[in-house]
């Protein structure tokens, strides 16, 4: 009988591995690739994330592998309109930290390894689960054959297309945006540095973030999704919505995406939980699905501690739990909706005086709150609401 057993090892599901790990509970984490998906999406650690981070003993190591982003630059058809620093979101990590996604997630497997050998174990799919009294069972397959566990919580954190989501018959309600992205990795032949861009113009919004070995990722809005993409299509719309020229032949990612909001009806049933992309989509505009799982698995391995040695389940932390991060994600989906709304096309005219409104604001002093928003500062208000 293990104490948690977790349906997921991606970012969220190691990174709960690891912090329950720590706290002396028996876990295991389920994942059904055999190796870490190539596919790069998230890139964005905020610092209340680093923070978390630190409790399992990785913060240092992430910042040394990552790029420190000090601050954005903001561009407009004008040109510069200001640059929103970072400096004053945390003491610890006054920056915003970029690490492609797979390098996250070998730094917290080979941690879950070292607190507790064998706790991931890969190749293992889940296809059912029955709560029983004080304990759920797991059927998942590995290698073919049937494999039966016990533990007395199963956390699902296995993605937005979460089997455990639907095994509980939780309702997934949401919708697609309209806005469709093409995103790819470069080198980075700006002389941008470690600043991160973003220009306004009106064809729609162009990011771009400094990664580590001297690549710089580019994301462009498009009209339509652009499954079939090839590296010149992303080239040419930076060039022509930019005047900047990323060298084409020399791409190392291309990937298109499209944006959506979803939110689980509850994130707790009995004694399973629901956490990270299983629980809540958000659009990936802001950088802060990843990152809100984990504020979510820090939330809940202190209540995971507490009820693996009571005699009896005491359902209020856990719905305590349920309502705080549930409003986390719908404020979260909100900000993200707002970043989106400021990037889609527009006539020229509303960008000259969206241009004038942002440098009154940066130039009011709101800098330090704007910064607060785009780092996911609130997040740490809200945890502690718990
Ligand atoms: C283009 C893009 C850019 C993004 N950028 C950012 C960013 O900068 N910052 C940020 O915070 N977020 C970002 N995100 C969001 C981020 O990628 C997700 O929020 C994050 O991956 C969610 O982690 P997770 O562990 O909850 O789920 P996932 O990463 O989806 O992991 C779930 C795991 O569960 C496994 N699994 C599924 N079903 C089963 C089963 N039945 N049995 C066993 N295993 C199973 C899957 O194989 C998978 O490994 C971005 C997303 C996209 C698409």
């Amino acid at each position: 009988m293990l104490d948690v057993l977790i349906v997921g090892g991606g970012p969220v599901g190691l990174f709960l591995g690891c912090l329950l790990a720590q706290r002396g509970l028996s876990v295991q984490v389920l994942e059904r690739r055999s190796e870490i998906s190539g596919h790069s999406r998230a890139v964005g650690l905020h610092p209340p994330a680093l923070e978390l981070f630190e409790r399992v003993g990785l913060a240092d190591s992430a910042v040394a592998a990552g790029v420190s982003v000090p601050s954005g630059v903001l561009r407009g058809p004008g040109g510069v309109v200001g640059e929103l620093g970072f400096a004053g979101v945390s003491e610890r990590y006054p920056f915003v930290l970029i690490l492609p996604q797979s390098q996250t997630e070998a730094m917290l497997e080979k941690r879950l390894a070292e607190l507790v050998p064998g706790a991931l174990r890969r190749g293992v799919e889940v296809q059912a689960l029955k709560q029983s009294g004080e304990h759920i069972s797991v059927t998942a397959q590995e290698n073919g054959e049937d494999l039966q566990l016990q533990a007395r919580f199963v956390v699902g954190a296995d993605g937005r297309r979460s089997t455990i989501r639907s095994l509980l018959g939780v309702a997934f309600p949401g919708r697609t945006y309209p806005d469709t992205y093409l995103m790819g990795d470069f080198p980075d032949t700006t002389a941008y540095g470690d600043r991160a861009l973003i220009y306004f113009v009106p064809g729609g919004v162009v990011e771009s973030f400094p990664l580590p070995g001297q690549l710089r990722r580019w994301v462009a809005y498009t009209q339509a999704p652009r499954p079939d993409a090839q590296p010149a299509d992303l080239t040419a719309l930076v060039a022509e919505r930019t005047g900047l020229h990323v060298p084409v032949n020399e791409c190392r990612m291309l990937s298109a995406f499209e944006t959506r909001r979803h939110l689980a009806a509850t994130m707790v049933r009995g004694r399973a939980v629901l956490i990270g992309d299983a629980a809540h989509e958000v659009s990936p505009i802001g950088g802060q699905g990843m990152n809100l799982g984990w504020l979510d698995a820090a939330a809940l391995a202190p209540l995971l501690e507490g009820a693996v040695t009571a005699k009896t389940l005491d359902s209020h932390p856990f719905a305590a739990f349920n309502r705080q991060r549930r409003h986390a994600a719908r404020r979260a989906a909100g900000q993200a909706e707002i970043n989106m709304y400021f990037g889609q096309p527009t006539s020229l005219n509303t960008l000259t005086l969206r241009e004038a409104v942002f440098r009154a604001l940066l130039h009011l002093r709101l800098a330090p709150k704007l910064a607060d928003l785009f780092t996911m500062r609130w997040s740490l208000k809200e945890s502690q609401k718990l």
